[in-house]
């Protein structure tokens, strides 16, 4: 237990977790990973299929037990179910009793949490997930969608301070990733905590205040987006290019060639606040295209292009060697 936080000392995190582990027979699915969420943060929980992330999910719900590791809900520990009280969750695969009403079934979660269901917060709940025209009906007759919608509610029905999702939007149309989206930050500005599991990175990366990556059941880096997209690119389309011209770009930074067409990447110039400086960039890519001007070098394009998480995550699950940066920088 060494290492809790102390809410006596500091403002508790929603959700904190410390060197978890936990093997299945000869599948270590995850290995002594840690992080946190803040309270009123969104943070996007990323990896590829088996990563680890829904086992990480279910030990912070005590719902697996880990092998190793701590566990700590809005201020207090993991083995200890109160907890959980204001913990909402929607799990990745789950199922209604389908002779249920969409009403219904909000009113045995509200029981089974202990609360008293109330009409108009109900009503409320079902409109904010897309399904007030459908509290009165069956789910037995519900779309894939208009379950994982009435799931939301489920997780919502507590009034939780840390709402966990894992993969919310799998079945859902793009209308209905864009409520949900629209419903995580609205979480986000009540001061609830949301962590999030998505394979749909432009998602996490339009609400994410930070992310964290498992490969293969480890953290392969975590940070804000700002800190794992520091790496800025510069794109440039040259003719002439002679050997001084090359170990000037070289000079800048990390280069691949192809064509004509060079990739240079500016390096993590960051803030300590994790916000970007751009104007440094700026400065970079000036002096750059006046040396390569004096070099006698044809500039045909400048361009400054920011790494996607997408790029991002695909260079670290390809275990691309900058992967390591983001994770030093980061954590
Ligand atoms: P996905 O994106 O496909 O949902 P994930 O990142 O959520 O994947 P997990 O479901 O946590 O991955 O699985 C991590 C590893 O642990 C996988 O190799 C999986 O086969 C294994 N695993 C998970 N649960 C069990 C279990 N109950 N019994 C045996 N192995 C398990």
């Amino acid at each position: 237990m060494a290492g809790m936080p102390d809410p006596l000392t500091a403002p508790s995190p929603a959700a904190w977790c410390s060197h978890l582990s936990k093997r299945f027979g000869r599948q270590q699915a995850v290995r002594s990973v840690s992080f946190e969420v803040g309270r009123g943060e969104i943070v996007g929980l990323l990896g590829a299929n088996g990563a680890g992330k829904t086992t990480v999910i279910k030990m912070l719900l005590g719902l697996v037990r880990p092998d190793d590791g701590d566990v700590m809900l809005l201020g207090r520990p993991g083995t200890d179910p109160a907890s959980r009280a204001k913990v909402g969750y929607l799990p990745e695969l789950f199922r209604y009793q389908p002779w249920l009403t969409a009403s219904e079934v909000l009113d045995l979660h509200a029981r089974l949490s202990g609360l008293r269901p109330r009409e108009p917060r109900r009503h409320e709940l079902l409109g904010e997930v897309g399904l007030a025209e459908r509290a009165g009906d069956r789910v037995g007759g519900f779309s894939k969608g208009m379950q994982q919608r009435l799931g939301l509610a489920v997780a919502l029905i507590g009034e939780p301070e840390l709402v966990i999702l894992d993969e919310p939007t799998s079945a859902l149309d793009p209308l209905g990733r864009a409520d949900v989206r629209d419903l995580v930050l609205s979480l986000r500005e009540r001061g609830v905590a949301v962590l999030l599991n998505s394979h749909l990175i432009g998602e996490v990366e339009r609400v994410c205040d930070r992310v964290v990556i498992l490969d293969h059941g480890d953290v392969a880096a975590k940070g804000t987006l700002a800190q794992l997209l520091g790496q800025r690119r510069i794109v440039l389309r040259l003719g002439n290019v002679g050997d001084d011209a090359r170990a000037r770009l070289r000079v800048t930074g990390n280069v691949t060639e192809d064509a004509g067409t060079f990739h240079v990447s500016l390096g993590n110039h960051q803030a300590p606040d994790g916000a970007s400086d751009r104007g440094d960039d700026d400065a970079t890519v000036a002096s750059l295209v006046s040396d390569l001007a004096s070099f006698g070098v044809r500039i045909y394009a400048v361009e400054q292009a920011r790494v996607t998480l997408e790029d991002r995550l695909l260079g670290i699950l390809r275990h691309d060697a900058t992967a390591t940066t983001a994770q030093q920088d980061a954590s």
